[in-house]
């Protein structure tokens, strides 16, 4: 249609000016073939600035113009005008008979529009020079313009942009057109009214030609230089290698002119390939690998490789390239090849890519191998930063993630269970077996419990020896199934090299559903319930607001327990210790007692505890230690001499002030350290053995007693009874007062005589709630007892006035001369 216009527009402007068919200086038709070899020159030696998909021609056109307007009428100057330019279209192998249609009437058109113009300004009557100079100059000019806008607006319709377009080219032209057009109307001029001169006028042209290919170049290279930096920060604003290749390969189709090109990136050792980003028909055959026996000439290459396509073929890369040639540019960063750049069928004035496009495609390559390494690196530090090294699993912050898009999913009402999964004093294992034996471990839970929960659950390491699960469910009983189930597998014994080992696993499930807790809460919980597990040696246990101690209700707990140690208003009650053999009263434990104002009696087992986890616990155990040396002064001076036992929690014994302490407030009493006992559990012994061992050592310098408490719940490892200066083993009460009923519990009682005795220690039976159990400990020699069934703990007062009404026997000072057990059998 719009050639049409053209065509009906030239049609027009002959039929309004007849007149036109003369041309102004009748000469012979011969001087079409100077004007059509002009023509071609100026197209041929025209200069292209390609800039994205726009591109933009400098050519002398207006110089032949000039000539047709002056020496051809308009008919032989439209025919040979057409014919010079469709035979530069055939020689430049443009192609698209529509292009050459279109060019061929626009042509046409443009040399009737300057004929037009030219005979509207100079008319016979009014013939002077600089009439002539202007009607030429404005004739010129308007031909080239319209021309130019005539182009843009058949490229928009086909790529848009209109606007846009119009203004680069008019811009961009406006200069030259207004320069060459005046250079080509001095030289008609001169060729009119001083022919003799015409020669010089050459001078002129020959300068403008220049100036205006040095323009050119500059003017690319400004562009090509602008395309690399819109590339770079293109590319660089995303840090993911598949984003990279889809927005690099946009801007080198746009920069390269190209209709089809893809990239492909390579990975890790094998160097396997990928197709990253494609645009246009897909190129067959690309590289296989880095190591792509075809590719290599061109992958090891410094800079980018033209590829004809007769290279293409004695190599068997089949790229289906219809027309012109390829472009292969390698990246390869530290060596490494990370990937090429495969570009093919040129569009544009030139069909075909040249050693200039092959610069321009290198360094783009080199821009996007900075971008694409980058990437990498990222991409790597952020796995190392979701990814635990030795298992592979997640770490807590890819499971917290994890578990937080879970609780979201369902708009927030799904159901979303944590599991936590612990394995018990694994520093230990660590520290006996070596670190090796420790992650060979690790690994292998982590293959079992990967099997175990198949690949619908995330399953992440979350700390040294911890494992979390996350399952989408919160049915209590599958749940705890699925607890059992990971439980069970991680019991099973592991094979070492030169050993067989048993590890104990605890797990903790914490649930939640539309989420009543945060996801942070909801970890927490689990890892509360998992700690609860271990303590208490009950494998799995699930979240309940009672083990929890930091509940609202604790905190408040715990704000009162600081101000009672500040006033010190604990007390201290004492629960007498019996020689099984005599009778004989021969000592007390101290324990401590609360009488919350509002709540009541608080079961001491909840404040240590919370006292230990906020360090409380050294205030409070400073106060129980003032109190008994205090009541120990107290019985002396009475002329008892009973021992008095107190507890110690595991930070005690890591506590360098301890002793200090001790020895401070026994010589204040003036009470002699060995009516000291100290009782400490196994399991404060274990967590930081050789601190622990340290301070007990410590201690019997001083001269207190130790006494190993609840024994046969801890760890049963027994190397550390024969190190320590151990005085006593406390038999655990959960033994000892079902003992009579269970005979498995009494086998463990009567061992623990044995080892202790063995071990030349003392042995006191805890929890002894009747005379049955009392009798039969006696039978199994047993040496003290101590218990409701002979006593509850008493206030101070309380327990001397029993110590008088009990009937016992009480072991009397020395300094009263009658400090003997008397060797009353027990009234049993
Ligand atoms: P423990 O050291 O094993 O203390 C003995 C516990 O057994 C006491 O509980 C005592 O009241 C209870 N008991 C004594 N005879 C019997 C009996 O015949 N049957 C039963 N069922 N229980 C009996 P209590 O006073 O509630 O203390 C609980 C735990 O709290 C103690 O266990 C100890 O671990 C801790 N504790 C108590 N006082 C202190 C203290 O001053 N400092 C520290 N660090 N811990 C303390
Ligand atoms: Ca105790
Ligand atoms: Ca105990």
């Amino acid at each position: 249609l719009l050639s049409a216009a053209l065509l009906g527009a030239t049609w027009g402007f002959i039929l309004l000016h007849p007149d036109l068919i003369e041309p102004l200086q009748p000469a012979s038709l011969w001087w079409a073939i100077p004007t059509g070899i002009a023509f071609v020159l100026a197209e041929r030696f025209a200069y292209f600035v390609e800039y994205r998909r726009d591109a933009l021609i400098y050519s002398l056109s207006e110089v032949p113009l000039a000539m047709a307007v002056l020496y051809l009428g308009a008919g032989a100057a439209v025919v040979t005008r057409v014919c010079a330019g469709l035979l530069v279209f055939v020689m430049m192998r443009r192609t698209g008979w529509y292009k050459a249609l279109f060019n061929a009437c626009l042509w046409a058109f443009e040399v009737a529009l300057a004929f037009f113009v030219f005979h509207l300004v100079q008319n016979e009557q009014t013939a002077t020079t600089d009439r002539f100079v202007l009607a030429m100059v404005l004739a010129l000019v308007c031909a080239t313009l319209v021309d130019a806008v005539m182009v843009s607006v058949a490229i928009s319709l086909f790529e848009g942009r209109l606007v846009s377009r119009l203004r680069t080219e008019v811009n961009t032209v406006l200069t030259v057109v207004l320069v060459a057009s005046a250079t080509a109307a001095i030289l008609a001029s001169f060729s009119i009214y001083w022919p003799e001169l015409t020669a010089m006028g050459l001078i002129p042209l020959v300068a403008v030609w220049l100036v205006m290919r040095r323009y050119g170049r500059a003017a690319q290279q400004l562009r090509d230089f602008e395309a690399l930096h819109r590339l770079s920060s293109s590319v660089s604003r995303s840090l993911h290698r598949d984003e990279i290749a889809r927005t690099a390969i946009g801007e080198i189709r746009d920069i390269l002119r190209s209709d089809r090109a893809a990239i492909v990136l390579f990975h890790g050792v094998s160097g396997e390939a990928s197709v990253a980003a494609q645009i246009g028909e897909p190129l067959l055959d690309l590289p296989r690998g880095s190591d792509d026996s075809r590719w290599l000439a061109f992958s090891t290459a410094v800079g980018a490789t033209l590829l004809e396509p007769i290279v293409l073929a004695s190599l068997g890369i089949g790229l289906g390239i219809r027309s012109g040639n390829a472009i292969v540019a390698p990246m390869s960063a530290d060596g490494r090849l990370i990937g090429a750049l495969v570009i093919a069928e040129r569009g544009g004035p030139n069909a075909k890519f040249d050693a200039n496009d092959a610069l321009r495609a290198g360094a783009m390559a080199d821009r996007l191998t900075a971008a694409l390494r980058n990437a990498e690196l990222h991409e790597q530090i952020e796995d190392e930063a979701w990814r635990d090294s030795l298992t592979g699993l997640a770490n807590r912050t890819a499971f917290e993630r994890a578990v937080a898009a879970s609780c979201d999913a369902d708009g927030g009402s799904a159901a979303v269970s944590v599991l936590m999964l612990g394995i018990d004093r694994f520093r230990e294992v660590n520290e006996t077996l070596g670190y090796h034996v420790g992650d060979e471990i690790l690994k292998e839970t982590t293959r079992r419990l990967t099997t175990t929960l198949g690949s619908t659950s995330e399953l992440a390491r979350v700390a040294g020896d911890e494992f979390a699960i996350l399952l989408a469910d919160d049915d209590p009983e599958l749940v705890a199934s699925m607890a059992q189930r990971l439980l069970d597998v991680s019991l099973d014994s592991f094979r070492l090299p030169d050993a067989e080992l048993v590890i104990d696993v605890s797990v903790g499930v914490a649930t939640t559903r539309r989420r009543q807790v945060d996801p942070g809460t909801l970890l927490r919980r689990a890892d509360v319930a998992m700690h609860w597990a271990k303590q208490h040696h009950t494998g799995v246990e699930v979240y309940r607001e009672e083990i929890d101690h930091r509940t609202p209700a604790r905190l408040s707990l715990l704000a009162d327990l600081r101000s009672a140690l500040e006033h010190c208003h604990l007390d201290v009650y004492f629960q007498p210790k019996v020689d099984l053999v005599t009778g004989v009263v021969v000592g007390a434990e101290a324990l401590v007692r609360w009488e919350h104002p509002t709540r009541g009696f608080v079961p001491p087992i909840e404040f240590v505890q919370l006292a230990e986890t906020t360090g409380l616990i050294t205030e409070l155990t400073d106060q129980v230690i003032a109190k008994s040396v205090a009541a120990l002064r107290l019985l002396n001076d009475i002329g008892l001499r009973l021992d008095i036992s107190l507890n110690l929690s595991t930070l005690d014994l890591v506590d360098e002030h301890l002793v200090d302490r001790l020895r401070s407030h026994l010589d204040a009493q003036q009470v002699p350290a060995d009516q000291l006992t100290l009782e400490i559990t196994e399991t404060a012994l274990l967590e930081d053995g050789a601190r622990a061992m340290q301070t007990a050592e410590t201690l019997q310098a001083l001269g207190v007693n130790l006494s190993i408490d609840d024994f046969g719940t801890g760890f049963s490892s027994l190397s550390y009874l024969r190190l320590l200066p151990v005085l006593e083993l406390k038999v655990d009460r959960t033994f000892v007062t079902n003992m009579l009923a269970d005979e498995r519990d009494e086998v463990i009682v009567r061992s623990t005589i044995d080892l202790g005795h063995n071990l030349g220690m003392k042995v006191t039976a805890e929890g002894v709630e009747d005379l049955a159990t009392q009798r039969r400990l006696r039978e199994l020699g047993c040496d003290l007892a101590q218990g409701f069934g002979i006593s509850r703990p008493l206030p101070l007062s309380h327990f001397v006035a029993w110590l008088t009404t009990s009937g016992h026997e009480v072991a009397r000072s020395s300094i009263q001369g009658s400090w003997k057990p008397v060797n009353r059998p027990l009234d049993i």
